[in-house]
């Protein structure tokens, strides 16, 4: 074992330099700063390099972490970076929005009592670094191959199989209904949490690479999935889930009461230079305004730390469960607390009130009942325990479902779950139409970021084995 390892029990954890939140709350840049080198050596050095790495286990990509930190400790950062790239088409992205403390750091063995080393803010400081000294390359395969493959969106599952499919050598076309590459790393998470600069520099290295985009085609409108796959040897659907669930509460058809993606994009596109009517007419611009949040996953936490940004009176975030019971990340609420955001814990909306537009909400106490099925207590509202809270603007962040895929497609044929998610082979990927794959949140239900990337380079695998049985049986009824 290198003498500049293990140091966890003399070294304290330090995460990268946070900015003040005063300084946070007047802008939309990320929070967090780069390690610098001699620190990123320090905190990687902390690693105990256990035999059985539970932050591999519990990273969805089986990152080889112990390793990439080994070799940062040893300031071997060309190495770390080639480890880390292997697993991982995004770990610039991943290092900045991962929930580690629910993944990999949350399942450091040095996190009882030492506090886990900061594995997200070294995988950003390698990747930073590898990009600052030109070691991330497009994906220029050795060879090219005749099959094609079309890829239905350019969110994370999507750009990674395009990634892998293309380093094996085959043309690669991607659809999408935006107008910017990235799906909800571009229009749904904040600035303040991933820089857009970030995921353009990553859209450019694709294309350098030779990936075509075909933006602002929706297909089931531009094209159907029938066309698709006369145009494809293979497709690969990656359209995310955009139903956003809704509150069914007297009065939820009042003005000024709307959805969070909505607002989210609105605000992104803003900061990107794009005019949009309903910000500048104020109607999704929290400026000066009380604003309510109802829900308590990362959607509510990016809506009320944009909500402060925006120069809100006031944030007030209700949600039905408790603190330790919240599906958003706890560094998250940490952040958006100490930017000055209210959490009512245990409360739920039971009417909006006003006059055409919002004015209030009345919520009702929650407590927390038995275990349901899932064996998460189930909230039951307090009797006479109403509370009303002033509201200017309400965002409804409940969470979100699958689109009508296979009517939006113009695919009925195209088989789904129960909760209309598309149904695919769990080994393979492939849905019940052959040669078209499925991965990313359409498959699994909203999720995250490097879920989508896993499943994207699973079906870039999973593809590359069915194109390969298939130009091989083609091969053999040419030679007959
Ligand atoms: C506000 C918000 C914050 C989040 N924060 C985090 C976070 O901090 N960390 C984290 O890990 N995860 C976070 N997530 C979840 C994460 O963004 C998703 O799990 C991930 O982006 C899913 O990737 P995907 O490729 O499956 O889908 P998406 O990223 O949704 O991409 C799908 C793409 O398909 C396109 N598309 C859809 N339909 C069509 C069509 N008919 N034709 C053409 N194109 C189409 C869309 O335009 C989109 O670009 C957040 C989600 C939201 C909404
Ligand atoms: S990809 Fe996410 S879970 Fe895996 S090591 Fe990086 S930050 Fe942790």
């Amino acid at each position: 074992m290198p003498r500049n390892l293990l140091k966890f029990v003399n070294t304290e954890m330090r995460m990268p330099e946070k900015r003040e939140a005063e300084a946070r709350r007047r802008d939309f840049r990320e929070i967090f700063a780069d390690f610098d080198p001699e620190r990123a050596k320090e905190q990687a050095g902390r690693c105990s390099q256990c035999g059985v790495p539970f932050c591999q286990v519990h990273c969805p990509l089986h990152n080889n972490i112990p390793d990439w930190l080994m070799l940062t400790a040893e300031g071997r950062l060309e190495e770390a970076y080639e480890i880390a790239a292997a697993t991982n088409n995004m770990p610039e992205v991943c290092g900045r929005i991962c929930p580690q403390d629910r993944l990999c750091e949350g399942n450091c063995v040095i996190e009882k009592g030492f506090r886990s080393v900061t594995i997200g803010g070294i995988e950003k400081y390698i990747t930073e670094t590898a990009f600052n000294r030109g070691w991330v390359k497009p994906p220029r395969p050795p060879r090219e191959l005749g099959s094609s493959v079309g890829i239905v969106g350019a969110g994370p599952g999507g750009l990674a199989a395009a990634e892998e499919l293309r380093r094996r050598g085959y043309q690669l076309d991607v659809y999408d209904r935006y107008d910017r590459v990235g799906g909800l790393l571009v229009y749904g998470i904040p600035n303040f949490k991933l820089e857009k600069s970030v995921v353009e520099r990553r859209a450019r290295l694709l294309e350098e690479g030779g990936i075509r985009f075909h933006l602002n085609c929706q297909v089931g409108s531009d094209l159907s999935l029938a066309e698709l796959r006369a145009r494809h040897d293979a497709v690969l659907i990656a359209c995310g889930v955009y139903t956003a669930r809704d509150v069914a509460a007297p009065g939820s058809g009042l003005a000024n009461i709307v959805q969070a993606l909505d607002y989210l994009t609105t605000s992104n596109r803003t900061g990107l230079g794009d005019r949009v009517p309903r910000f500048e007419d104020g109607t999704l611009n929290a400026a000066g305004k009380h604003v309510v949040v109802v829900g308590g996953g990362d959607t509510a936490m990016d809506c009320v730390r944009t909500a402060v940004r925006q120069g809100a009176k006031s944030v007030k975030c209700l949600y039905r469960r408790n603190r330790i019971n919240m599906p958003g990340s706890q560094r998250e609420v940490l952040h958006a607390e100490e930017e000055g955001v209210e959490f009512v814990w245990l409360s739920a909306p039971e009417a909006f009130l006003g006059e055409g537009k919002v004015g209030g909400v009345r919520a009702v106490r929650m407590r927390l009942g038995v275990a349901d099925t899932s064996g998460r207590q189930s909230p039951q509202a307090i009797e006479g325990s109403h509370f009303t809270v002033p509201a200017d603007l309400v965002i409804k962040a409940l969470g979100f479902d699958p689109e009508d895929v296979p009517t939006l497609f113009k695919a009925p044929e195209l088989e789904l779950t129960r909760w209309g998610t598309i149904k695919s082979d769990f080994h393979t990927m492939m849905t019940n139409l052959d040669g078209v794959f499925a991965a990313g949140d359409i498959v699994r239900g909203a999720s995250l970021v490097v879920w989508a990337i896993r499943d994207g380079r699973d079906a870039a695998q999973s593809i590359h084995r069915f194109l390969k049985a298939k130009t091989a049986a083609q091969a053999a009824v040419a030679a007959e």
